[in-house]
């Protein structure tokens, strides 16, 4: 029963990482793909916590004003 638990908290916690925090490969808003009215913004605790071991920085989009989450 708790490896249930486990996986159902990993597949919400990965749902819920995808549509907050979009991941993207590159440094660019995957929505509107503009690079240059970004700003880094503060990740959340659970995303610093879960994800210490991949190297990730969250950004924030000024011309469309969504937060995605560059790796690498
Ligand atoms: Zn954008």
């Amino acid at each position: 029963m708790l490896w249930i638990t486990l996986i159902v908290a990993a597949v919400v916690f990965l749902l819920v990482t995808l549509v907050v925090f979009r991941p993207a490969l590159r440094r660019s808003c995957p929505t509107c793909h503009h690079d240059t009215h970004l700003e880094r913004v503060k990740r959340p605790g659970y995303l610093k916590t879960l994800l210490f071991w991949l190297p990730n920085k969250a950004y924030r989009c000024y011309a469309c004003n969504r937060n995605f989450l560059h790796i690498g």
